[in-house]
């Protein structure tokens, strides 16, 4: 006989005793929802209510939940195999998935490292920056010049070039390596371009230039660490004084990715090509953990010609065949559909609904760019508050700090769109 399943009050009786979520505490629990099942937008709780999936399981989910091709992936890769090392193997979907990334990501970037996850993606990147400058017989160049307001994970490496206010400094202070950090882009995506607007991060970058390995940040818009879009000028500034101080450029697109700012990749805005890139995220459409770091060939050649020989890195589940299968299904279903087209009318529903919520005395600021929609506040959410009430309205947000944003799956339809809006209008006018 098969262990029968545990019941909602089961799995929140063991959940509160046992399990740690996210940033979360067992001496001061804010509540969790078991989900039962989930079909396209829709999160089916365990207590009969229905969600619209406002966060697409935090940037991941393109395609909606369940989806059929998908499936399907994931089952005929599992039929030949779930997992082999990758050391000294290889295997199909990942050699597609590799070819793939090639073909779409930005020029030049045509070596790929699959990872398990973004903050692994991330570590790979600063390894793959301080082994190229090790073999180039210039180890002193080893730090790096992150902005402020940046996320790029949660494991050392990553947390070091996070935000150092709102990243996790503080607490680990004595462990992590000392990064530098330039100021968060103050110009607007739209913003008519000042010079002004880079001359600090130039005078960091010239005067540091001597210890700096790399110049990483998450491009045109800076996700989990304060929700905020800059200028493609920017962008270019940026690459332009990284070539000219020889310092490399690692574009973190984790977030932005597979058409979340209506590109493709968010270095598209700029027409730059970064020396290393990251992926993840919405790599595999939400199914399964999975990232990627490309590189150049300047990158990979100046690493494998260094003492060492060979890149340090290798995880166990590197290249996963069932992720990379459906990683690969998740890119074709993307390219085959207008996915330019969904994303941009989310973009203007957004505009129009979302904006409504500038009337409401507690709202700061509501921007939108892409399927991302932020409604910013004068004051912190009270998350034990305010989750459930989100809850009660039938949809699924889960704000940070002052920031209630969306990015639902680009398979939204307007309906579901209007209820998500409406929805974080009704709660923020209660604030
Ligand atoms: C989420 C995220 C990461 C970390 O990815 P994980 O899969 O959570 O480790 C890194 N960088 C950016 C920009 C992200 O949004």
């Amino acid at each position: 006989m098969p262990t029968p399943p545990l019941s909602p009050q089961e799995i929140l009786d063991i959940d509160r005793q046992h399990v740690w979520h996210p940033y979360s505490s067992f001496l001061n629990p804010t509540p969790v929802f078991p989900v039962e099942r989930a079909e396209g937008v829709k999160l089916h709780l365990s207590d009969g209510r229905t969600l619209i999936d406002g966060m697409a399981s935090w940037w991941c989910q393109l395609h909606g939940y369940n989806h059929p091709v998908l499936n399907d992936a994931i089952k005929t890769q599992l039929e030949s195999m779930a997992h082999v090392m990758f050391g000294g193997l290889t295997h199909e979907p990942g050699v597609r998935l590799a070819k793939t990334l090639v073909d779409l990501t930005p020029e030049g970037l045509n070596k790929v490292f699959l990872a398990d996850s973004g903050s692994v993606s991330v570590e790979v990147a600063l390894k793959m920056a301080m082994q190229y400058w090790q073999s180039q017989g210039q180890p002193e160049k080893h730090r790096f010049l992150a902005l402020r307001r940046g996320y790029h994970g949660d494991t050392f490496g990553a947390m070091s070039v996070c935000d150092p206010v709102n990243g996790m400094h503080q607490l680990f202070s004595h462990t992590l390596a000392q990064q530098l950090f330039a100021p968060q882009p103050e110009c607007g995506f739209d913003a008519e371009w000042d010079e002004r607007y880079i001359e600090e991060f130039a005078q960091m970058l010239e005067s540091h230039k001597g210890e700096l390995a790399a110049v990483i940040l998450e491009p045109i818009v800076q996700g989990a660490g304060g929700m905020r879009f800059y200028s493609p000028r920017y962008l270019q500034r940026v690459r332009e004084l990284c070539d000219q101080h020889s310092v490399l450029l690692i574009a973190d697109e984790i977030a932005t990715g597979f058409g979340r700012t209506g590109k493709l990749f968010a270095c598209e805005h700029a027409g730059i090509s970064p020396d290393i890139l990251c992926l993840g995220k919405g790599l595999t459409g939400g199914y399964m953990t999975l990232a990627a770091t490309l590189c150049n060939d300047k990158v990979s050649e100046g690493i494998c010609q260094g003492e060492a020989g060979v890149f340090m890195h290798g995880p166990t589940f590197m290249g996963n065949p069932l992720a990379c299968s459906v990683a690969n299904a998740s890119i074709e279903l993307l390219l085959s559909r207008d996915w330019q087209a969904q994303v941009s009318g989310i973009e203007q529903q957004l505009q129009e609904q979302l904006g409504a919520c500038r009337e409401l005395p507690a709202v700061a600021d509501v921007r939108v760019m892409g399927a991302i929609g932020v409604v910013e506040l004068h004051e912190p959410v009270d998350m034990e508050k305010v989750q459930p009430q989100f809850v009660e309205q039938g949809i699924w947000v889960r704000p940070f700090g002052k920031l209630v944003y969306i990015m639902p799956p680009f398979v939204i339809s307007p309906e579901e769109l209007q209820q998500l809006t409406g929805g974080i209008y009704r709660v923020v006018a209660g604030l």
